[in-house]
């Protein structure tokens, strides 16, 4: 029986880890055979505070690995295939055994949706991005194409336009679904160019992103375009699918619940449906998704956790 299980390895699971054991809980992290999340397909992290030159995205999730293990986070590298918090203690089943806790962190992040087209798995990191806050800085004064037509691609325009030379939107249809606001700032931005009705369909480039194959939706003419990077932004997936009992939002985003006191005052930031079940990182959260702020939102719920279980013994 552990205090607590985390589920997931990115920032929010393994700083909520380093809180949790710090608190003194005996602590279970489920990181999955993929561990490290988001950061481990990434290069150079510079908007981590802490790295004056910047870290490498999986030298950083290594680091933080070691301190949550040395401090004594238990670290278990492998998937769990469900979460049951129908009832206390909660059980989680991984490689056929289940494992039970009073309290649970899901921080099981949301993953990126591709393109999958031909030459994206290659040349991730080297032009093929999903963040322009996190990458704009490398393609100061260079060509640029955002794929998507939503708010998460305004806002990669945005970002970019402020640094780089030139930013493309290229997007499938004739309108935009993001909201008028924010196409509206796209649309007046002298540096943002949109190409309608066209889907990229192959990258150009072998150590680096020199091009996209363009495809109109309409007359399926294909095109070369020259550039120096494509920022994928059609959206994110939580990773929620083996939760049972777990509410989630109208996106599917686990729903995070603000409890207040008897005071009237804020008790719990990072609750959820279930009391003891506690939530972190990108699986909550649509809007921030940075590896900062997923941290955050982990320490957050491990001090939840650890206040929740004090008060439930
Ligand atoms: P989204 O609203 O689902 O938009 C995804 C866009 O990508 C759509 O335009 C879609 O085209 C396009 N798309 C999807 N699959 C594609 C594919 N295979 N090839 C080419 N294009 C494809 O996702 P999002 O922009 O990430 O936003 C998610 C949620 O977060 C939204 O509710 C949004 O409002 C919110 N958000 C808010 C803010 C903000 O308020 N500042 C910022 C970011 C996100 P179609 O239009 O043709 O379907």
């Amino acid at each position: 029986m552990y205090d607590i299980i985390i589920l997931g390895s990115g920032p929010a699971g393994l700083t909520a880890g380093i809180y949790a054991v710090r608190a003194g809980r005996k602590t279970l992290l489920i990181g999955g055979i993929r561990w490290g999340g988001q950061l481990m397909l990434t290069t150079l992290v510079e908007n981590f505070p802490g790295f004056p030159n910047g870290i490498q995205g999986p030298e950083l999730m290594m680091n933080m690995k070691k301190q949550a293990e040395r401090l004594g986070v238990e670290f278990l590298n492998t998937e769990f295939t469900q979460g049951d918090f129908s009832s206390r203690p909660f059980k989680i089943t991984a490689d056929g055994r289940v494992y039970e806790a009073k309290a649970v962190i899901i921080a099981t992040g949301a993953d990126s949706i591709w393109l999958n087209i031909p030459g994206e798995i290659q040349l991730r990191g080297k032009g093929v991005s999903t963040c322009a806050v996190c990458d704009a800085f490398f393609f100061r004064g260079k060509d640029t194409v955002v794929v998507g037509g939503g708010d998460s691609a305004m806002e990669e325009a945005l970002v970019l336009a402020k640094v780089a030379k030139s930013v493309t939107i290229v997007h499938r249809r004739d309108s935009f679904r993001a909201s008028k606001a924010m196409q509206d700032r796209v649309l007046k931005e002298p540096k943002i160019k949109v190409l309608w009705n066209k889907e990229v369909t192959k990258y150009l480039g072998t150590s680096h992103v020199t091009g996209v194959i363009l495809k109109d939706t309409k007359t399926g003419k294909e095109e070369e375009l020259k550039t120096d990077g494509v920022f994928v932004a059609i959206g994110h997936k939580p990773n929620t699918d083996k939760f049972k009992g777990i509410e989630l939002d109208a996106k599917g985003y686990v729903a995070r619940k603000e409890v207040n006191g008897e005071d009237g005052l804020l008790k719990y930031r990072s609750a959820t449906s279930v009391p003891g079940v506690f939530v972190g990182g990108d699986v909550h959260d649509y809007r921030y998704k940075q590896a900062i702020t997923a941290a955050g939102f982990g320490c957050i719920a491990a001090l939840d956790a650890d206040k929740w279980m004090e008060e439930n013994k």
